[in-house]
């Protein structure tokens, strides 16, 4: 068997390079994934925030770009992708007692926000309070983006998956890559699978299978990229008290997000699973954290909470995007947020595969920025 275009990954980073690469003319794409698509990260329970505030600089040009996709990405793809621009805060508590946020740091995050193309508005204790009745003494403001939101991630990834398709992309299900094997200019010539099946490359590969990147990279090449799975934990809740947090809402200094599923509340903040299980204690305290905020939501009850969707971390935290030998790509390292950018990371990646090159919008990425 032979492929053109190889794939690592039906995720939404694997779909969306794919649904690129056909719609840019690539005839022979295959994507390999080890379950079906949107079993890691991309899927599962509740939305992913498609957040720009508080996203670390070099990552705000892409997510722009992303916000000018978003809105109709659904029609391109012809079919839901549940994007929703809610507006997104980010909660702060009065002067900061150390480290280097807090009130008097908000205009400065607003001004060079807005100036790298996402508007931000810095909110009052008294326009915290309009906006969220009942919150905590400690919120002295916020820092708001109105173009921020959230979408819902497995129907997205699923979308791009049938796009993809209906362009001629060959997805293959429940099949492992195992080694990725080089040749001897130094790239790829192979993809082995744990169907022992050798699927010769015509012209690239991307590694987009997210945890499991490290270990094909370093057989591949010897090259260790500096990253490890994380496993957020997430929790559906339900108040007797109805939630007033109508927008997309994270906290500057304290471990909370929370994204409004009709009457229900998806909570998340950073807070991790033990390996794939729920760890309680964490939970327990996500909870408290959110009560600390909202005291009046002090009847809540657990619906559901997860933490079996890993996710790669990287020691600066930032994505790992790029070419790393002739004709092998990967596109990992998510920290957490690798959602939101996915649609303009993916008309990227998709433009560099097919010019073997690399694009310059992901510069700040590079795996060989570690080296
Ligand atoms: C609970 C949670 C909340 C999050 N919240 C946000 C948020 O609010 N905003 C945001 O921007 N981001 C968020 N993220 C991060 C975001 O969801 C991920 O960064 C993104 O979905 C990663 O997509 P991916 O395609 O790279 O990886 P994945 O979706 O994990 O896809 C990788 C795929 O590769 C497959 N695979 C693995 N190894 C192999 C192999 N050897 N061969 C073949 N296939 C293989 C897996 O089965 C998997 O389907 C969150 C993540 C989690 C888990």
């Amino acid at each position: 068997m032979k492929s053109d275009f190889i794939i690592v990954g039906g995720g939404v980073h694997g779909m969306a390079a794919a649904y690129n690469l056909a719609l840019r003319g690539a005839e022979s794409v295959l994507v390999i994934e080890a379950d079906t698509v949107a079993s890691g990260a991309s899927g599962g329970f509740g939305q992913r925030g498609v957040r720009a505030n508080r996203r670390d600089l070099r990552e705000l040009p892409l997510m722009r770009e992303a916000n000018e996709i978003w809105p109709t990405l659904h029609e391109e793809l012809r079919a839901p992708t549940g994007y929703d621009r809610t507006g997104g805060a980010y909660l702060i508590d009065g002067p900061a007692k150390n480290g280097f946020k807090g009130i008097h740091a908000a205009e400065t995050y607003a001004r060079v926000q807005s100036a790298l193309g996402i508007a931000t508005e810095t909110w009052t204790r008294d326009k915290v309070r309009e906006i969220y009745p009942g919150i905590s003494d400690d919120v002295h403001g916020a820092s708001f983006v109105p173009t921020d939101g959230v979408a819902s991630h497995e129907a997205t990834t699923i979308a791009f998956a049938n796009a993809a398709r209906r362009l001629g992309v060959q997805v293959l299900e429940h099949t492992r890559v195992t080694s990725v094997e080089t040749g001897a200019d130094g790239g790829v010539a192979a993809v082995v699978t744990s169907t022992e099946q050798r699927i010769v490359v015509g012209v690239s590969v991307l590694l987009a299978n997210n945890t499991g990147v490290r270990d094909l990279v370093l057989d591949a090449t010897g090259v260790d990229l500096p990253m490890w799975p994380i496993y957020p934990q997430g929790a559906r809740l339900s108040s007797s008290t109805a939630a007033r947090i109508p927008i997309l809402t994270g906290h500057e200094t304290r471990s909370l997000s929370v994204k409004m599923l009709g009457d229900e509340i998806m909570l998340t903040g950073g807070w991790r699973g033990k390996n794939a299980t729920v760890d309680q204690a964490n939970l327990r305290d996500n909870i408290a954290v959110l009560q600390s905020v909202f005291p009046y939501l002090d009847d809540l009850a657990v619906i559901s909470a997860d933490a079996s969707r890993a996710e790669s971390a990287s020691v600066d935290q930032l994505p790992i995007i790029g070419r790393l030998v002739p004709n092998l790509y990967v596109a990992t390292g998510w920290s957490g947020h690798g959602w939101a950018i996915a649609p303009a990371v993916a008309r990227h990646l998709a433009g560099a595969l097919l010019a073997n090159s690399e694009a310059a919008a992901l510069a700040a990425f590079r795996p060989s920025r570690f080296h």
